[in-house]
């Protein structure tokens, strides 16, 4: 930013400080005045234009304008996902394991206010001698007992091969934290066209996660959903630390549709209510959250799993918070 020439320096420093800019003062070529902004609040160029004693602003281009230019608002089966809606709860098992018990799930779900069934036909195990998913199946039973109970879908893929079958069962295709930087999957899921819900990186970056959904939209995704779900920390307690700064900063700094998934955030079902409530009023604009009927039978994620009656005491607590942000949910327990 230059200054005209016999400008208030320090004045239109205090003015920048005003605004939540940290700045460094230099001299140009020609030795007229400049600040640079090294940290601060979004700001507009009309904004650091409009103070006095301001000549000339130019702000760096974006690396990622198709998420800055991205619909606030993403469509995902029969619910709106984003800024200022009401939240939007999507939930259901880790992993789908039979038809028996994702239909029941499903019913718990849907009775208690979710609006997208979730559950892994494709699992991510840590290792390969873990459960790791019946597959296109699985799919078939997931989008067979959402359909039954008005519920979209939302399901991970793992394999760009697999991109179009996903993406023809799923209402919203999740790319989980392991695969947030694989690059041609992020590509074959974005030339599906699908709205997506793109998890964090477990020690990704706010940059390099914003690039992350640059990638699927420059591919074609229509939309894409942004999902905190805890980011590797040192302490044992947790399974993981849920960022809710970083839900915070994509709600409030880049106006971006942001929702928290605190089962994988904490591991733990005690602390999924009182997480979810501290998400919420930080700026998500939904949550993710893992349930099962029988969670000590779960074949994966059992001790972060909901039973029935918690998630019924969850689903009341979204209504509070969302009535305490002025986004009511829209009819209650169904
Ligand atoms: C999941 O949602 O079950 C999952 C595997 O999530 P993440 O990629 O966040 O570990
Ligand atoms: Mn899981």
């Amino acid at each position: 930013m230059r200054l005209r020439p016999g400008a208030d320096a320090a004045r239109v420093r205090r003015a920048l400080s005003r605004l939540g800019q940290w700045v460094r003062e230099c001299r140009d070529e020609r030795g007229v005045r400049t600040f640079t902004i090294e940290l601060g609040a979004p700001v507009s160029r009309e904004q650091l234009l409009a103070l006095e004693g301001v000549s000339e602003v130019s702000l760096p281009s974006s690396p990622h304008p198709k998420v800055d230019a991205m619909p606030r608002r993403v469509e995902a089966g029969p619910v709106t996902v984003g800024v200022a809606c009401p939240p939007v709860v999507m939930a259901g098992p880790c992993a789908v394991e039979t038809e028996a018990q994702v239909g029941a799930i499903a019913k718990v779900v849907a009775r208690h206010g979710a609006r997208l069934l979730r559950g892994g036909a494709y699992k991510p195990r840590t290792s390969p001698y873990s459960f790791r998913g019946h597959g296109e199946k699985a799919l078939l039973w997931l989008a067979r007992a959402a359909r039954a109970c008005g519920l979209g879908v939302v399901t991970e893929c793992l394999a760009p091969e697999d991109a179009e079958l996903v993406a023809h069962y799923a209402d919203l295709v999740q790319i989980g934290t392991r695969n947030m930087q694989n690059f041609r999957l992020l590509e074959a899921v974005g030339r599906t066209g699908a709205a997506v819900l793109l998890k964090r990186g477990m020690s990704a970056t706010l940059e390099e996660w914003l690039l992350a959904g640059e990638y699927l939209l420059d591919h074609g995704a229509r939309g894409v959903i942004f999902c905190e779900r805890g980011i590797r920390h040192f302490d044992p307690s947790t399974r993981n630390l849920l960022d809710l700064s970083a839900v915070a900063v994509l709600a409030h700094e880049h106006h971006l549709p942001v929702i928290a998934d605190p089962s994988h955030g904490a591991g733990r079902r005690d602390l999924i209510l009182p997480l979810s409530r501290a998400a919420l009023a930080a700026g998500a604009c939904g949550l993710l959250v893992e349930v099962h009927v029988d969670p000590g039978v779960a074949r994966s994620d059992g001790p972060q799993a909901l039973d029935a009656p918690a998630f019924e005491s969850l689903m009341q607590a979204v209504r509070e918070e969302a009535g305490r942000g002025g986004r009511q949910m829209a009819g209650g327990v169904r």
